[in-house]
């Protein structure tokens, strides 16, 4: 298979499995206080150390959870007081938006989605809207869009948001690990990551909650009083110890691999359009991640197209929907028709993707589009 899916799941990085497999060969609970116990406690210690070193935070501002989606639900769930109003974007993943709507329905409060321009650029003026009006609790922008790619200028909303009183939220689970961030330089109050994005394991990632924001908390799980009681339970060591692992290789290795699968993306791109002249890419060239290329290919739909190349592993923009059929709110909130939409391939690629990956993928498409069409024009006949 040619996997150009990395922003569903990336593979599990060596340095990952690794630390793993060391952490399931120990025993030891990290909150015992026996030697077992403390040597449980030092790999999270450590791996908190790397994923903070990743950030530019500090390590007491990190809180493991299982993942992104669960961030999300951790920080808008705090950050959100009744009967105000929640900000965020129209093109957010479901982890957000779905969240966003349920906790301004319980709190009876209201909910602004900023609309995007046909680059996918937020556009600000609602927000200045809804900044004056008052009773803004918090803002949650994306750093980084998961079906285009696209990057999101969070200084102007962090200022914004900022100056009415507000928190600001980001879900950066598409970014980290991918782009150099510096929690130090961007201001946000809280922030959320998933490990599986960047090669650590499936089911485990973190909420950052900046030192010194007063909230309440309000825990998804309660018990034992774990994470500074942010989120209860037995911390799953071997998952933290390779988030830690993947955080510290993906740290090293950034620059290089993102110069490296930028130029992969733009083989890739060029050429489809190369083959298939009328292909579209989607959102903003410049201020997109390095590997991700959602392309349209005018009538033809996407599901068809992959059907037609088992052998690459792309998406059709709604991946993360688990295969619902419907057509992507991301691709639509930037004016694309639904058909544009439905016709629209998501190729993601990552640490390990190569330049034979490329031409494979290329060639595949190619002929995947062009036979599609043909079956189309023969049942038209
Ligand atoms: N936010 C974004 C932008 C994502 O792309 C994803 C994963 N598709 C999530 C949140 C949810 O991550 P997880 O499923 O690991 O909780």
């Amino acid at each position: 298979v040619v996997y150009l899916d990395y922003n569903a799941t990336a593979p599990l990085r060596q340095e990952a499995l690794e630390a793993m497999l060391d952490s399931l060969g120990s025993v030891g609970n990290a909150s015992s206080v026996h030697m077992a116990g403390r040597d449980a406690a030092s790999r999270v210690d450590l791996a908190r150390q790397r994923l903070a070193r990743l950030l530019g935070c500090t390590p007491g501002e990190l809180i493991f959870t299982s993942g992104a989606t669960e961030a999300n639900n951790l920080a808008l769930r705090a950050g959100y007081a009744s009967g105000q109003t929640l900000v965020t974007t129209a093109v957010e993943h479901p982890a957000i938006l779905e969240v966003a709507r349920a906790v301004t329905a319980d709190g009876a409060g209201t909910l602004v989605e900023l609309p995007v321009d046909r680059h996918g650029a937020v556009k600000l003026a609602p927000l200045e809207v809804a900044c004056r009006q008052g009773k803004v609790a918090i803002v949650s922008a994306m750093l980084a869009n998961n079906e285009t790619g696209v990057l999101t200028d969070l200084g102007p909303i962090i200022k914004l948001a900022h100056e009415a009183g507000a928190l600001v939220h980001s879900d950066a689970t598409q970014y980290v690990g991918r782009l150099p961030l510096d929690l130090n330089e961007l201001d946000v109050d809280m922030l959320s990551l998933s490990g599986h994005k960047f090669g650590a394991p499936q089911g485990i990632g973190a909420l950052f909650v900046r030192r010194g924001i007063s909230m309440p908390h309000r825990p998804l799980l309660i018990g034992g009083g774990q994470e500074r009681g942010w989120r209860a339970g037995t911390l799953n060591v071997p998952g933290i110890a390779g988030l830690g692992a993947a955080a510290e290789a993906a740290r090293t290795r950034l620059h290089d691999e993102a110069a490296r699968i930028a130029r992969l993306r733009h083989v890739l791109e060029d050429g489809l359009r190369s083959r298939l002249r009328d292909c579209r890419i989607n959102g903003d060239r410049s201020a997109r991640l390095p590997g991700v290329a959602s392309v349209t290919f005018p009538g033809v739909p996407a599901d068809a197209v992959l059907a037609a190349m088992p052998e690459i592993a792309a998406s059709d923009g709604s991946a993360c929907a688990s295969g619902a059929p419907t057509p992507s709110h991301v691709l639509m909130a930037m004016g694309l028709s639904r058909q544009d939409a439905d016709s629209t391939l998501r190729f993601s690629l990552g640490y390990a993707t190569t330049e034979n990956d490329i031409e494979r993928a290329i060639a595949a498409t190619a002929r995947a589009v062009a036979d599609v069409r043909a079956a189309m024009a023969s049942t038209a006949k």
